[in-house]
């Protein structure tokens, strides 16, 4: 970081500390060339890419839909709130780390069901049978056998699907 004063960029930090509840990073700089001190202030960057829909509208990020969207694959499945709130975080983090402007919704789509992949099988075939919009039993099956083949190395899925009564297929 340059120096305000005399534009060295050989400053130094001397005391570093979290202020605003933690949500900024305090830090006094003193320069190494004209020995001035200041302060600056450092905030994660919570701007999200605007979602470009399949019909071209656009809109902003949403965390409140992605995460109902989740919820409602995961009802009554044993996933953990915490481990739900770790996945919506990743799937932000990650839409932020493109560092794009517009994302399209299909992305998040794809990145939704690969973390619930991740989380609960039954999940991820409830939300990927929506999403996807299996348009008969044989697309369906194929989803199903394609996950077993990437498991295979995994314990298997012994859990029945749509044993519920949610009535997915
Ligand atoms: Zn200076």
């Amino acid at each position: 970081m340059h120096c305000p004063f005399c534009g060295a960029n050989d400053t130094r930090v001397s005391d570093s500390r979290l202020v605003a509840d933690g949500d900024q990073v305090r830090r006094r700089r003193q320069c190494a060339n004209c020995h001035e001190r200041f302060t600056t202030y450092e905030t994660a960057e919570l701007i999200m890419p605007r979602v470009v829909k399949s019909d071209g509208s656009r809109e902003s990020f949403n965390e409140a839909k992605l995460r109902a969207g989740m919820l409602r694959a995961l009802e009554k499945r044993p996933v953990s709130a915490e481990a739900i709130e770790a996945a919506v975080e990743r799937i932000r983090q990650s839409l932020r780390a493109r560092g794009d402007r517009e994302v399209n919704a299909r992305d998040i789509g794809e990145a939704v069901m690969k973390a619930l992949r991740n989380l609960d099988q039954v999940a991820y075939i409830r939300f990927a049978s929506v999403y996807r919009k299996f348009q008969d039993l044989d697309e369906f099956r194929a989803e199903i056998d394609r996950l077993s083949q990437d498991t295979d190395q995994a314990p298997a899925m012994k859990t029945p699907l749509g044993d519920d009564g949610h009535g997915e297929h």
